[in-house]
């Protein structure tokens, strides 16, 4: 069947107008020779004009060189996404060609494996500021954090589909970028911009194992790609066990689990949809036989209390898996972010037998690696359940870390 673009794709490439010269900050200005990918509106000193999102802006030295070029969004605290800094360019269909064809490069190793569900493009570490692209099989979810992203899209995702064989894109739209509507020009989210609409259920397969998405109406873009390597070390730790997977989700890490040989597993999760999509989930994968063998409970509740009144029934499991969402954005709420991890490591290692394993993960991203250790040590030795024989990892290979601020996620793997 033969497909295109959604026409209104070309209709907006249209709109960028004269390109916003900017005048920033000296500090700003080190900082962007230097390849930081974002200038905020109030190291902005001077704008030739108001400009709509998705114009171009450049800032140009005191003496009129250039210093970088970008995605101009007046309506975000970033003002200014660069695309390219230090030497100008054109910012045109073969140039996001080449940069689409790089961020494929680097997800190589993925081609031919188990795995059909991973993030193609990781935003600014993949030199394309504010935009995700995750595949799974061959559906594309596109997902953009600002309105600049819109004029683009057209020549990227022609680009895309030219490079990596797709039957759907999706698109997704951040939450904030709801707030003005106008700068949308018609553009929805969970538009299909090529393909067919979704029938049926969505899958996609991480290292075998069978997972529904649902790019519309699920967290993220449908599925937390980020902790597939992880999920894959704690099937390696499961044979024979009693696991808790709490902040269970759509039962991930319940899966690797079970086909890692686990007897029992318990998914906690807040959210009764997410509980069933787990039970779906293992449904999906009844023909491993691992998976059909072990037992799949769930609960549904708040987490810290869930926790606490398994502790008060005297429940023990061997394996502890905490992989919450996000408790700061800010760094304003890390205090606050690193007493709840303290809190569930308390909970954790409460409920393990002596000498279990504890898998603990955190998604925030002010909060650093060696704070979130600190903070689930110290809970943990309170608790008279010192942490032992740690090993800290983070995200698989297709969110690579070249920018700072993309260093989300920790995760803690240690015995108590
Ligand atoms: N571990 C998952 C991802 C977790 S996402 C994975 O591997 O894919 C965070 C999950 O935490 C969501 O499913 C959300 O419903 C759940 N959640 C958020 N707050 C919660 C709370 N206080 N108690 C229990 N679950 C919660």
């Amino acid at each position: 069947m033969f497909s295109i673009l959604h026409p209104l794709l070309a209709e907006l490439a249209r709109l960028p107008g004269k390109p916003v010269k900017l005048q920033v900050s000296n500090s700003a200005m080190a900082s962007l020779h230097r390849g930081y990918p974002w200038l905020y509106a109030e190291r902005v000193k001077a704008e030739s004009h108001r400009g709509q999102p998705g114009d171009l802006g450049v800032v140009y030295d005191g003496k009129g060189r250039f210093v970088a070029v970008g995605l101009y969004d007046p309506f975000s605290p970033i003002r200014l996404r660069v695309l390219l800094a230090s030497k100008p360019g054109p910012i045109d269909r073969a140039f996001f060609a080449e940069r689409l064809a790089a961020a494929l490069a680097r997800r190589l190793p993925l081609q031919g494996t188990q795995t059909d569900g991973y993030r193609l493009v990781h935003g600014e570490s993949d030199r394309f500021p504010g935009l995700v692209i995750d595949r799974y099989g061959d559906t594309a979810v596109v997902k953009i954090y600002t309105h600049a992203w819109v004029p683009y899209l057209h020549d990227c995702l022609a680009s895309l589909l030219e490079l990596q064989p797709l039957d759907r894109l999706v698109l997704r739209l951040s939450r904030g970028l709801r707030e003005h509507p106008d700068s949308l020009h018609g553009l929805r989210d969970g538009q299909i911009l090529y393909g067919e609409p979704i029938r049926g259920v969505l899958t996609c397969r991480e290292n075998g194992l069978l997972f529904e998405v649902d790019p519309i109406h699920g967290q993220k873009t449908g599925f937390f790609l980020d902790q597939r390597d992880n999920r894959a070390r704690v099937e390696q730790l499961a044979r024979g066990k009693r696991v808790l997977n709490a902040f269970s989700y759509n039962g991930g890490f319940s899966l690797a689990a079970a086909r890692g040989g686990a007897v029992e597993v318990t998914s906690l999760d807040q959210s009764g949809q997410a509980l069933e999509s787990s039970k779906r989930n293992f449904a999906l994968n009844a023909q491993v036989p691992a998976i059909a063998a072990a037992r799949h409970l769930t609960i549904e509740g708040d987490a810290f209390r869930a926790m606490a009144e398994l502790v008060k029934q005297g429940q023990k499991y061997d394996l502890v898996i905490i992989d919450p969402p996000a408790f700061a954005v800010r760094r304003s709420q890390v205090r606050e972010a690193l007493y709840a991890y303290g809190r569930l490591a308390h909970l954790g290692v409460s409920l393990l037998v002596a000498g279990g394993d504890i898998v603990l993960a955190s998604c925030s991203n002010p909060v650093s690696p060696e704070d979130f250790r600190a903070a689930v040590c110290a809970a943990a030795a309170r608790a008279g359940r010192p942490l032992q024989r740690i090993r800290e990892t983070g995200h698989a290979l297709d969110h690579p870390l070249d920018f700072a601020e993309s260093r989300y996620l920790k995760c803690l793997f240690a015995r108590a």
